[in-house]
């Protein structure tokens, strides 16, 4: 019989330690989930609060009514919390109110189980008040908390939890999945390519529409190797006020120099994400050619890999826009 943990993919080590749980009826009161966004965490964390509640007393049937009402987010005693829609945090009233229903009994099944999404995010106060909840947990609760890591949460919360670490997908997984989302072909191939693990990533690269901060920053980055010295000090020091929005415009250079790179080597069009700026990729392929593409594509993983290790956001894309200038035709001022 199939279960709800057969739907994630690539993560058999912690599903299997979820699913002994439930069968040895072993349960920690709390989890934390780590791992990138769009790796599965989420779908486990529903797939072991439907374990909780499924009728069959075992691992979640999918086809119960409870286990329906988990997937379908309908059940009662299944509780989500994640950073409201314009917020980059989970905020104290948030915590407040998870803190309130877990103590009271469970509406429908056996157990609440109370799912917060991006418990990194929570601020210094949030966590301290939830913690007193983690230490002494009422009975009938349970807690799955996702973070991208064990470290990006306060030491005090990761050690009352048991952490299960999710990896990142592979290649060939996020393909499939894609695959099934209808996107076949070298179109998968490439969004696949570009995923780094990440299904949730994966689909924003596969929709032109980039976020709303980053419409502004086509005209700079379709300038960047004609731009002189200062303008490229400048917006260094504009995309690098914060680490996790310079990440994002790094995957958004990724996506900007790959689509160079698909017309550079005469690569049919249908696989060039940014295709409404088709003139300007046009130019640049034309000025940076394909080995310099390759070269500045490395760069910019090289910078991702940088500031993944905490190093100076700022100094950091300094050193690679000048990089990426430095491969033009003409040498900067
Ligand atoms: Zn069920």
């Amino acid at each position: 019989m199939s279960t709800l943990f057969d739907k994630i993919q690539g993560q058999d080590r912690p599903l299997k330690i979820l699913k002994r749980a439930i069968e040895s009826n072993r349960i920690p009161t709390a989890y934390l989930f780590t791992g990138p966004p769009g790796c599965g965490r989420k779908k486990a964390a529903i797939a072991m609060a439907a374990s909780l509640n499924c009728e069959t007393g075992g691992l979640a049937c999918e086809v119960c009514s409870s286990c329906k009402q988990h997937t379908s987010g309908t059940h009662l005693d299944l509780h989500i919390t994640e950073p409201a829609p314009g917020k980059t945090g989970i905020l104290l009233d948030q915590i407040k109110s998870v803190i309130g229903k877990a103590i009271l009994m469970p509406m429908q099944g056996k157990f609440s189980v109370f799912v917060v999404d991006g418990a990194h995010t929570m601020n210094m106060e949030a966590a301290n008040t939830f913690l007193k909840t983690l230490e002494e947990p009422p009975a009938t609760s349970r807690f799955i908390l996702i973070a991208p890591d064990r470290d990006s949460v306060l030491p005090t919360i990761s050690s009352r939890c048991q952490t299960l670490s999710f990896s990142p997908l592979g290649r060939n997984i996020v393909r499939k999945l894609l695959e099934r989302e209808g996107i076949v072909g070298e179109r998968a191939k490439l969004l696949s390519s570009m995923a780094r693990g990440s299904m949730e990533r994966a689909l924003t690269y596969q929709s032109e529409e980039v976020p709303e901060k980053l419409a502004n920053e086509f005209e700079p980055l379709a300038s960047l190797h004609k731009s002189d010295h200062k303008k490229l000090l400048d917006l260094a020091e504009r995309w690098g006020r914060n680490r996790e929005e310079a990440l994002g415009i790094l995957d958004f250079m990724v996506q900007w120099y790959r689509d160079m790179m698909i017309l550079s080597l005469e690569g049919p069009e249908d696989q060039v994400i940014h295709i409404s700026h088709l003139p300007e990729l046009q130019e640049g392929a034309t000025a940076l050619k394909a080995g310099s593409l390759s070269a500045i594509l490395e760069a910019i993983e090289d910078a991702r890999d940088d500031l993944n290790k905490n190093t100076n956001v700022e100094l950091t894309l300094d050193r690679l826009l000048l990089t990426i200038r430095s491969y033009a035709p003409v040498q900067p001022i």
